[in-house]
């Protein structure tokens, strides 16, 4: 048998519903599987803009869950890629307006446990006997805390199918009241220390993490980060426990939506054979943002939550003495709402340096990542982040912290990287403004001399970020997880 078969669940899918990097991954690494010949199929709740993809027509079974029952509708339709989706549609849960998580306001649904209690327990029976498909999956594959009910209700049902969980951000964990336990059916013998408690509260995520058969998150310094005392927000044990099931997988990012040479959102697209149109998009990004015109000031780009992870205050802190370094700052975000005060006090001190927009802005995020020069990643973690691939993939080498997939995707620049042509931008080791600044002024000095500065351009943009080889090690660990070889006979030894 080489057919696999993989029910991959997540909160969020782009473009349909995307807070992050999860829904970004959420598209693209089934797109890659599926193009690997593996039958994936993507679960979603049924947001509106997720209902407004499916033909309401194809509905294929109606489920009943939880004491007082909800009502769900399985429809199934497939995602832009051709990637088959079934959506869990229970209108009272899922079809609102606001975000996956959080209201327009940025507050947290209440009935959140509710609500992804009920996407875990959906996946769950798509995955076991009870499933009322004649399709069944060899391996179920569960996202960040909202599915990591998933493997728990799975040790209550038949037939179960083996699960990976993935932790896309260990700081995310759905840590409720314990209350909901009988109305969603997990019995109170499983709110234990060695289950589903965490400090007396039910979390999610800590469900998956002990009942799922492997782990992985998405990169192999996260890994070991999280395995630490210091990034393992308190699970560092239970994954320390698990290090045998427990893997980093680098993601990769969707390189035909981040192509300078196709972008269609960008001002000018260019190649590194045609690096020097890359200057069309800074000239538009400084008009875009208000900055004056000036193709020799030094451009650095900001993309991102704004958030305590993301380093915000220590940008903010270090905006004086950036400042002093003589270059301009174009920073697009949304987030916490102090932050978003102090960016905004600082772009009316320094019209002329800073310009700051808060929302979402696909078009703006993939302008400043061709148009800025440097792009500066201050988080104090990063599980694996996407925006440093893709502003290699544009020529605008990014400067940041030397943690998670920061660590892993950027070669930093030393005499040496240089000199061998590998260097594709500059990591810091200490999470603080003196490590930041101290490594855009490295970098300016860098960008003054235009040969080496073409060099790291060249070296980032040639490398290859695309999901085909993270979408091989997730079938290898299918296949290993499920016991399903490929069709050389190999467990998970397709290509090695
Ligand atoms: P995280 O998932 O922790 O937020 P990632 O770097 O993994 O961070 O992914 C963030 C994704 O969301 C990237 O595709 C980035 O461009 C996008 N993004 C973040 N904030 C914004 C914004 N304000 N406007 C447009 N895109 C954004």
């Amino acid at each position: 048998m080489s057919e696999l078969r993989v029910l991959f669940v997540s909160p969020e899918c782009a473009p349909l519903t995307k807070t992050g990097g999860l829904g970004d991954v959420s598209a693209a690494l089934p797109a890659a599987l599926r193009e690997a010949g593996i039958d994936v199929r993507v679960l979603l709740p049924g947001y509106p803009e997720v209902m407004g993809a499916v033909d309401a027509g194809r509905e294929h079974a109606r489920i009943a869950v939880f004491d007082p029952p909800l009502q769900v509708r399985l429809l199934a339709s497939s995602l832009q890629s051709g990637v088959p989706m079934y959506v869990a549609d229970c209108p009272h849960l899922f079809l609102r307006p606001g975000g996956p998580y959080q209201d327009g306001a940025l507050r947290d649904w209440p009935d959140n446990a509710v609500r992804f209690a009920l996407l875990a327990k959906v996946a769950a029976i798509l995955s076991s006997e009870e499933t009322p498909l004649d399709w069944h999956p060899h391996v179920v594959h569960c996202n960040d805390w909202p599915c990591g009910l998933t493997p728990a209700f799975l040790r209550h049902m038949s037939d179960p199918a083996p699960t990976v969980m993935t932790i896309h951000n260990l700081a995310f964990q759905g840590n409720f009241d314990p209350a909901i336990l009988p109305q969603v059916g997990l019995p109170w013998s499983s709110f234990t220390t060695q289950g589903l408690e965490f400090h007396g509260r039910l979390s999610f995520l800590k469900a998956g993490l002990y009942y799922a058969d492997e782990i992985t998150t998405v990169s192999p310094t996260y890994a070991l980060e999280t395995q630490s005392e210091a990034l393992g927000f308190g699970m560092d044990g239970l994954l320390r426990s698990r290090s045998q099931f427990y893997k980093g997988i680098l993601n990769g990012i969707d390189e035909n939506i981040w192509n300078p040479e196709t972008d269609p959102l960008i001002a000018q697209c260019y190649g590194a054979h045609s690096i020097e149109q890359k200057l069309g998009n800074k000239i538009a990004l400084q008009r875009r943002m208000a900055l004056p015109v000036d193709s020799s000031v030094p451009l650095l780009g900001v993309v991102g939550r704004l958030t305590h992870q993301k380093g915000t205050d220590l940008l903010i802190d270090a905006a004086d003495d950036l400042l002093a370094l003589g270059v301009q700052l174009a920073l697009l975000g949304r987030g916490d709402s102090q932050y978003e005060r102090r960016l905004q006090g600082l772009a009316a001190r320094f019209p002329n340096a800073i310009s700051v927009s808060f929302g979402f802005e696909e078009e703006l995020a993939h302008l400043i990542e061709a148009g800025a020069d440097m792009f500066l990643m201050p988080s104090r973690f990063e599980p694996c982040g996407l925006n440093q691939m893709y502003s290699q993939r544009y020529g605008t080498p990014p400067v940041a912290h030397a943690t998670g997939g920061l660590r892993d995707s950027i070669v930093d620049c030393t005499p040496e990287s240089l000199a061998a042509g590998t260097a594709t931008g500059f990591l810091y080791g200490q999470p603080g403004i003196a490590g930041l600044v101290d490594a855009v002024r490295r970098a300016l000095s860098v960008h003054r001399d235009s040969s080496s500065w073409l060099r790291i351009q060249k070296a980032g943009m040639g490398r290859d970020f695309g999901w085909r080889g993270a979408a091989q090690r997730y079938e290898d660990l299918y296949r290993q997880v499920a016991g399903v070889k490929s069709q050389n006979g190999e467990p998970g030894a397709k290509t090695g």
